[in-house]
Formats: structure tokens, sequence, C-alpha cells
């Protein structure tokens, strides 16, 4: 049995709303990441299968490794089908935030969202929620946001309705939120509902494959690149790597291809805390990803020197500036939370 983690009124609201409802849009984060997209079609397949006229709309592109999810060929870039995306919001009985904290996480499309006359609610893992919804269920401690999609429809009585597909889906953001189960996993209700999950039919094994064995090459070597570029921090127990757009130009660079490289300094013994700065190629940016493991506040040091956030022991922000100067201001920011950077056990 599981624990009833979301509050039984919102529950009850939301069920409600569900049978007055007919169009369902879902919306979850820009650079959608496994759990964006597990979660949203998660909750997609089971909305199809319930006869709604539901669809998924992310900001802008997902990574390949994805695109063999069932559903995700019918999912709404934004950046590419904004008049018929407009539209759809516009028209929705309902809109359903997915995997996200704030409205500034879905970036261009947050203006018609806030002005959409839609009943809105939010499911999502990230900590300090902004109210920008009817309904909001929060829940940080949950791994993932797929794993609440689940629970939400378990909780409404519709665990027959989770289709294979469905389950695939939400399978797989749980999966890639926690590292294939490596971080963030040690609530055993993770393992009860893989249980149900595999009840359904779905291969994880198969699924783990598709996610993290279907690179190209040149991403591999890519990789081996950047590693053989990583400074290490011995004295703060961190590490850095980075990558330009040279760089990126030099491996055939493609979105997704450094997917993972921030949590690969984390297997050398010692380092609790690494951070990847990776020149943006379409804004004039570094986007910045940090990881740790044990109590390091990613998301303290994120918030306070790169005007983002995100979870304890995975978050990102950005930079406006040249990479020298986005590396001296993280060796700054080791230094103001040396006292935190302890080596673990
Ligand atoms: P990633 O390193 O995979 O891009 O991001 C890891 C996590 O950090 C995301 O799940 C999200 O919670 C958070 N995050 C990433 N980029 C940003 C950002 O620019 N702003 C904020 N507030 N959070 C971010
Ligand atoms: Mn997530």
């Amino acid at each position: 049995m599981l624990t009833k983690v979301i509050d039984q009124p919102k529950i009850d609201r939301f069920a409600k709303w569900l049978e007055d409802a007919d169009k369902i849009v879902i919306v979850a984060h820009v650079a959608p990441d496994g759990d964006a997209i597990g979660s949203s079609l998660g909750l997609w397949h089971f909305l199809d299968f319930q006869g709604k006229t539901a669809n998924v709309i992310v900001p802008n592109a997902f990574p390949d490794f994805l695109k063999w999810m069932p559903g995700s060929k019918d999912i709404l870039c934004y950046d590419r089908y904004k008049d018929f995306a407009n539209r759809l919001i516009a028209e929705a009985d309902i809109i359903c935030c997915l995997d996200f904290n704030a409205l500034k996480r879905v970036e261009t499309m947050a203006d018609v969202i806030q002005s959409a006359h839609a009943k809105k609610i939010l499911v999502d893992h990230h900590p300090y929620p902004e109210e920008f919804c009817d309904i909001t269920m929060s829940y940080p401690k949950v791994s993932s946001t797929s794993e609440l999609i689940f629970r939400l429809i378990c909780r409404m009585g519709y665990f027959d309705d989770i289709t294979k597909e469905g389950a695939e889906c939400i399978y797989t953001g749980m999966m890639t939120d926690t590292g294939g189960f490596t971080y963030n996993s040690n609530d055993r209700e993770i393992y009860f509902i893989i249980s149900e999950l595999l009840s359904k039919g779905i291969d994880k094994d198969d699924i783990y494959r598709k996610v993290y064995n279907t690179y190209s090459e040149s991403r591999l070597r890519l990789m081996g690149y950047v590693l053989s570029q990583m400074r290490v921090y011995p004295e703060h127990h961190a590490a850095l790597i980075s990558l330009t757009k040279n760089e990126q130009r030099n491996f055939d660079y493609i979105r997704g291809d450094s997917e993972g490289f921030v949590n690969i300094p984390l297997s050398i013994k010692g380092v609790v805390f690494s951070c990847f700065l990776r020149e943006d190629t379409e804004k004039p940016m570094i986007k910045i990803s940090l990881r740790s493991v044990g109590a390091f506040p990613c998301n303290q040091l994120a918030a306070e020197f790169f005007n983002g956030g995100g979870h304890l022991n995975a978050s990102g922000g950005e930079f406006y500036g040249t990479m020298d100067q986005a590396r001296a201001t993280f060796e700054e920011a080791l230094k103001k939370f040396a006292p935190l950077l302890i080596a673990k056990e």
C-alpha cells in the first residue's frame, strides 16, 4: 500500500474538474528532461484512455533519447507551432503544469498560460512553488513528478486506466530523475510503484537501454574530451567541467549530447559537488548544471551565484558572460560555500 502523499481535497477537486472537462492541455518546463516528458505523457495516456481531448505542449525541443516514448511524436513544441499551441491553450478547460515550480520555467509560454481562462493545476516536486495555479500539488520529497502522476491517477481510483504505454512513460520519468535509481531513490514505495508498473507489462531493462545506451560515437568522444579538461578542487571536494560552442562544433554536438555529463565527476572518491558549464547555442549565455551528493545545497549556490534554483542535489541556472568569468564565479562560490563542502564518509 502507498502512503497518501497528495492531500485528499486536492485530489477530489481535480477529479471533479475532470468529470466536467474535455479539452486538457499539459505543459512542462523548457528543455524538457525525462521526467518532464515522462510525467506529461503518463498523464496524457491516461486522459486519452478516458476519452478526453488532451495535448502536451512544451516550450522547445526535447532530447532524441526520449523520442521512442509512446505518444512523443504528438508533443507540440511551442517554438515551432506557436499559433496552434496558443489556440489550444486559449480553448483549454484545464491546464496541467508539470515538473516546474515557477511560470518563468516555461519561458515564452508564460504569458499565454497566465492569461488563459482554463482551470490550472500544478503537479511538481521542486521546492518553493509559486502560486500561479488553482490547485498546487507540490511535494518536494517525492523524487519525480512522474511518480506523483502515478499516485494521482491511483488515488482518483483509476489504476486500471493506466495502459502499458502510460506505464512506460511514468517509469522513464522515475528512472531518469533518480539517475537510474542511484540517487533520491531510497523511498521503498518507489519500488512498490515499479512493481505495479511492471504488472502493466513494461520492460524496464529495455527502457534503460533505450534511454542510456543509444548515444552516438561523437557523444562518447565528446565525453572523453570534456573529462580530459576537467578541473578538480580537492580542498573543496568539488569538480568543474565545461563545454564551449567551439568545442561543441568540433564534436558535431547536438542537443542532449551532454546530458548526464554533470554526474560523472561525482564518481571520483571524495568529490561531493560537480558543476557543468555549457555555452548555449541559442541564447548568449552559459547554462549551469549543478549536482551534489549528501547535504550540500546546490540550489542555494545556484540561486546566489547563477540566478537559478532547483533541488538540493540537482539544480541549475544561467550565467551571462564569458566562460572564464563563469569559471571565476564558480571558484568564488566554492570559497563562499567551503564550510558546507565536506567529504562524505
Ligand atoms: P539540469 O542540470 O538537468 O539542467 O537541471 C537540474 C535541475 O535544476 C532541474 O530539474 C531544475 O530543477 C533546476 N534548474 C535547471 N536550470 C534552472 C534554472 O535556470 N533556473 C531554476 N530556477 N532552476 C533550474
Ligand atoms: Mn522532475
